[in-house]
């Protein structure tokens, strides 16, 4: 039996063996996205620019990714390895401080 399976929430890896993927590749359970860097799909980026920010945090609920981490009750920068670049962060934050870009540039 793969790692996969052993985390007992129906994980699909990388290297799970067909013989242990869920029929029709079905991901059953949640939460499994922390064994995953999903941000690996992303096509455009948030920027983070701190200097306007000023912590309202209006764009962390609006986050469907949990992707924007709070530390002492104020916004961190990205969690790149997950945000999916959808851009409501971006499209919520009142004070123009989050750029949205075309990722690579
Ligand atoms: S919505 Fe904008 S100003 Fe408010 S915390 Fe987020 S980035 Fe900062
Ligand atoms: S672009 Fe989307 S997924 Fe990424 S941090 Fe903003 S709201 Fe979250």
């Amino acid at each position: 039996m793969s790692d996969a399976v052993k985390k007992d929430k129906c994980i699909i890896e990388e290297h799970t063996p067909w013989q242990e993927t869920t029929l029709g590749g079905v991901v059953t359970s949640s939460g499994n996205a922390q064994y995953y860097k999903t941000g690996g799909w992303r096509a455009m980026k948030p920027i983070w620019k701190e200097d306007q920010c000023k912590q309202c945090l209006l764009c962390w609920p609006t986050c469907p990714d949990s992707s924007i981490p709070i530390k002492d009750k104020k916004r961190q920068d990205f969690d790149y390895d997950h945000c999916k670049g959808c851009g409501v962060c971006a499209k919520v934050c009142p004070f123009n401080a989050i750029d949205f870009v075309v990722e690579g540039e």
